[in-house]
């Protein structure tokens, strides 16, 4: 079993302030942790395409796509909203995150590997159809979701978010898209307010409460998620893999340890086992403690690269 690791350049030049939580930093502290764990070396690793206006309009308005563009700036900041910013080297690094997306799913429907991870920035979750928010502007896992369905002909797709906050993004653009089951956990109440209030038939959430951990989260895993998962039998797993759950996040106040990111992932390995012949695409979402994030994605990694169970 192989799998790849999708990033480039561009994603380091992302820049939203030298005080901004989101930063270049968390990119690298993922490499140093890859090298020192010694999991690097049994990745494929590949350069992430640019997404084209026919893959990001599956999920975004091209007027919106347009509208990114045009704001894009030459030199200095623009915010999008409070939280989210543009550089000059933003739009090249969402594009480029997006195109991971794609360049994952193709990879794994090919047969080129089992897995893939896509170790890019901006994240996506919270990009609503055509709204940028909290450190996203395209939903790079929605835009993996469609291209899977729209060029490889799926019909069942599974959205696996662990990430703190809830994908307020994706559930916009998937509420009762048949095509699509997203489970999540998420601290709730909590940024960004949602996920609890009348969910669509397609969503299975489950708000945790500050102060939880792995019991609770794993009792949500095996109560809520895998029965639904198994019932659905999803073709392809996709993650929307944010690693601030980790109780060394100062983000949030979940309190998830190294070993639950490899927990989760070999159960949900099983079930892409069961039931999608392996396959599995990662994106990287959120995870603002350094050491934690690096260490969190290597217990991720370990998993989808068939390197060790948890
Ligand atoms: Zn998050």
């Amino acid at each position: 079993m192989t799998c790849a690791v999708i990033s480039h350049p561009d994603c380091f030049k992302h820049d939203m302030g030298s005080h901004h939580p989101e930063r270049p930093e968390r990119l690298s502290a993922i490499e140093d942790q890859l090298i020192a764990s010694g999991v690097g070396q049994y990745l494929t690793r590949l350069e992430a395409p640019l997404a084209t206006d026919e893959q990001l309009t599956r999920v975004h308005p091209l007027d919106y796509v347009r509208a990114i563009r045009d704001v894009a700036p030459e030199s200095g900041t623009v915010h999008l909203d409070p939280d989210t910013a543009m550089n000059p080297f933003t739009l090249q690094a969402a594009l480029r995150a997006a195109g991971a997306a794609v360049l994952a799913v193709d990879l794994v429907m090919n047969k080129k590997t089992s897995a893939a991870f896509a170790a890019v920035r901006p994240p996506g979750h919270h990009a609503c159809r055509a709204r940028p928010m909290g450190f996203c502007i395209f939903n790079n896992v929605a835009v993996a979701a469609r291209h899977a369905i729209a060029a490889h002909g799926l019909e069942r797709v599974a959205i696996i978010d662990f990430d703190v906050h809830h994908g307020n993004g994706t559930e916009d653009i998937f509420e009762d898209d048949p095509g699509v089951l997203m489970v999540s956990t998420f601290q709730h109440p909590f940024y960004p307010y949602s996920g609890t209030e009348a969910p669509a038939r397609n969503m299975v959430n489950v708000p945790l409460a500050a102060g939880s951990g792995s019991r609770e989260f794993r009792e949500a895993v095996r109560e809520a998620w895998l029965p639904a998962l198994d019932a659905f039998a999803p073709e392809l797993i996709l993650f929307s893999a944010g690693f601030d759950a980790h109780v060394e996040d100062d983000m949030a106040m979940l309190r998830l340890v190294d070993g639950d990111y490899a927990w989760v992932t070999a159960q949900m390995k099983d079930v892409a086992d069961r039931h999608a012949g392996g396959r599995m695409v990662s994106m990287l979402e959120g995870g603002y403690a350094l050491s934690a994030l690096g260490r969190s994605v290597v217990q991720h990694l370990r998993v989808l690269a068939g390197l060790s169970g948890p």
